[in-house]
């Protein structure tokens, strides 16, 4: 016999088990698939190597040594065959859940291949040790097993390669082929121990492809990061194990990033990564992204017990070569018995309610996740809900009245979209508009609204109604759009309406020093359009920043004027003061009773709004009141 390929096969294969074992593994079944090739394989070559020298000098040794040692042999070798088979499965596993027949069909070799060995003793049916070793009779069953575990693979891999990608179905199929090799080539040249090589080669195949431990480790070290916690997740759901999940997240965590510098924010969050898994060793532990962590345990942990160290761990700073760290953070959890929502959208959900928490407010916080979720439903329903009143151009238009202060008579309107859910309840504007932003159909929205507005200005006698202008609300996302001058003015020729019955409300907070919102004012401004600068006090504009854009009325934010009501002081009557010399008109809003009124009109404002006028109305009862 030769042995000069399986020795240094042994060794290689103890380094990759010895860097595997030391370093973090996730606890999913990929993993403990590999765990078992690696150690039955090293089982299958120590036992080929002892079997070939001792049968060497069989006369040496009892038939009965022999036999065990042969014995063993043989179960590791149907093992390994039978456990690159499981680990294809696994990997298809980690993508679908494979119920086929294969998969339930699949021991139907192995165990009758076991079975004839432990008989073997008994029947010498696969050997014989009495003279040294002796095939048996079916001494083909081990060419039988590797192959049909090779054709078994095979089959697996080609009837689910849509859920793989090129790379794995290269690795698996590669795997198979190494391993066919290592057959045809031991039973060409059998005096080598050569098919533990071949298996050695697959194995790297596998672990270069799908296991490199490194794959689901964060960068700081120690604990895992997100496609590691996506993929136990996913394997969790669809094995139906629940968990219980505690995140948190470190409040403020980009702003700290941006004042401390990565190295400091780095070393921090390595330092806690190292607490952590020496701390609460049972529990698989996640670094999410921007300063979130995971911790997954199976055998529902106390949450309450391990929130309770971690707040106090942080209490105290972390230490860093350059400096302390004092960090705040807030919890979210959930119970995944209790959710049973797939994995995709626990850990969205998750994400987001993370991301929620980074801008906390340096107070402890925590919440369930359940809590989360139906405000995430909400949400989702409320998208629904706008996309489909866009679609449908079913937005509603509300209108609310603006009184003027010296006739005490309608002078104006402010229009104010309104949005209904599926039960023809009412949504808040500042619950979808928002929305309209982020998702990219604030365009629309805005132009839906005008149209509204033109249509009935058009359709009724203005005058009759006593309305000289009505108010349309701008949101700053819509100046994105380039066009909006030429949009807005091709809207108002369509329906025919004069540019000076149409008032922009561009609020306070968006008046940001940019260039394109400027250019896009004076554009509209050039048009015709007047402009009004709405809830002012609300930010931090000055007066010299007004004056940069051509605003002809500043409307007062309903909270200013609700505190200068409740505590009168001479800030505001000088504000209203300065404005005037700016031949700029003032509106009051949020006039809710006569006494508000009166305090107003008396500091020199010239139009009033507010419930004690009217709320917002629908268009058909807005012309049913009186002028
Ligand atoms: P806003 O432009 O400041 O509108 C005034 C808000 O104050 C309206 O809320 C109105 O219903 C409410 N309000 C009026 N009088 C009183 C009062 O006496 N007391 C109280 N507590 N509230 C009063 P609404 O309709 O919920 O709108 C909220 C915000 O949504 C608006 O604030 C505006 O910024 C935005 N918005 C509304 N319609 C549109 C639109 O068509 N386009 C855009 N971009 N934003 C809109
Ligand atoms: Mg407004
Ligand atoms: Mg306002």
């Amino acid at each position: 016999m030769n042995y000069s390929f399986i020795l240094p096969s042994i060794l290689i294969q103890l380094v990759i088990m010895g860097y595997y074992f030391f370093r973090p593994r996730l606890p999913i079944r990929l993993n403990r698939a590999f765990l078992a090739i690696l150690v039955i394989d090293i089982g299958m070559e120590l036992f080929d190597c002892v079997s070939a020298l001792m049968n060497e000098t069989w006369s040496v040794y009892s038939p009965a040594l022999l036999t065990a040692v042969y014995l063993l042999y043989y179960i590791f070798f149907f093992s390994h065959c039978y456990m690159f088979f499981v680990f294809t499965v696994s990997i298809l596993d980690s993508r679908v859940l494979v119920r086929s027949k294969l998969n339930v069909l699949a021991p139907i070799v192995y165990i009758p291949c076991i079975a004839v060995t432990l008989t073997t003793p008994l029947t010498g049916w696969l050997f014989r040790a009495d003279q040294g070793f002796r095939p048996g009779p079916v001494a083909w069953f081990t060419h039988m097993c590797s192959l049909s575990y090779l054709l078994y693979s095979t089959i697996a891999v080609l009837r689910h390669l849509k859920e793989l990608s090129t790379h794995e179905i290269i690795s698996l199929l590669a795997m198979q082929g190494v391993l066919l090799a290592g057959i045809i080539v031991q039973w060409l040249v059998p005096d080598y121990i050569i098919f533990n090589t071949f298996c050695l080669l697959a194995i790297i195949v596998i672990f270069m492809s799908f296991l490199n431990p490194e794959r689901f480790l964060s960068d700081h070290g120690y604990v895992f990061n997100l496609p590691g916690f996506r993929a136990l997740m996913e394997e969790y759901y669809r094995r139906h194990r629940n968990c219980r999940v505690l995140g948190f997240t470190i409040q403020n965590y980009s702003e700290h990033r941006e004042i401390f510098g990565s190295r400091q924010t780095d070393e921090a969050l390595s330092a806690i990564s190292r607490w952590l898994s020496e701390t609460f060793s049972t529990l698989t532990i996640f670094y999410v992204h921007n300063g979130s962590f995971m911790l997954v345990g199976q055998s529902r942990p106390d949450l309450n017990v391990i929130r309770d160290r971690i707040r106090e761990r942080f209490a105290r700073p972390w230490v860093t070569i350059l400096g302390d760290l004092k960090l705040s953070v807030s919890f979210v959890e959930a119970d995944t018995e209790a959710l049973q929502c797939p994995a995709d959208s626990l850990i969205n959900t998750l994400m987001i309610s993370q991301a929620e928490a980074e801008h906390g407010d340096g107070r402890d916080s925590s919440r369930s996740l359940s809590d989360f979720i139906e405000e995430i439903n909400r949400k989702l329903d409320i998208r629904k809900c706008l996309e489909k009143a866009l679609e449908e151009d079913s937005l509603e238009v509300f209108l609310q009245p603006l009184i003027d202060c010296k006739t005490g008579r309608r002078i104006a309107a402010e229009a104010l979209v309104r949005l209904r859910d599926e039960h023809g309840t009412l949504i808040r504007p500042d619950l979808f508009i928002d929305l309209a932003e982020r998702e990219g159909h604030i365009v629309q929205l805005g132009e839906q609204v005008l149209c509204h507005v033109c249509r009935f200005i058009r359709d009724n006698d203005m005058e009759a109604l006593g309305v000289q202008w009505i108010n349309v609300n701008l949101s700053p996302v819509q100046f994105m759009s380039q066009d909006i001058p030429a949009a807005f003015a091709r809207i108002l020729q369509q329906y025919e309406v004069d540019e000076k019955m149409i008032h922009l409300e561009i609020t306070e907070q968006s008046m940001i020093d940019f260039s394109l919102l400027r250019e896009q004012i004076m554009g509209l401004h050039e048009k015709g359009f007047e402009f009004a600068l709405d809830d002012y006090g609300s930010g931090y504009s000055n007066l010299s920043r007004v004056r940069q854009y051509p605003f002809s009325n500043i409307k007062i934010d309903m909270d200013v004027v609700r505190n200068y009501c409740r505590e009168p002081d001479p800030l505001l009557p000088a504000l209203v003061r300065g404005f005037k010399q700016m031949r700029l008109t003032i509106t009051a809003e949020g006039i809710e009773t006569p006494e508000m009124a009166d305090a107003l009109k008396a500091i020199g404002c010239d139009y009033l709004q507010g419930y004690f006028f009217s709320r917002p109305v629908p268009m058909q009862e807005f012309l049913q009141m009186p002028a």
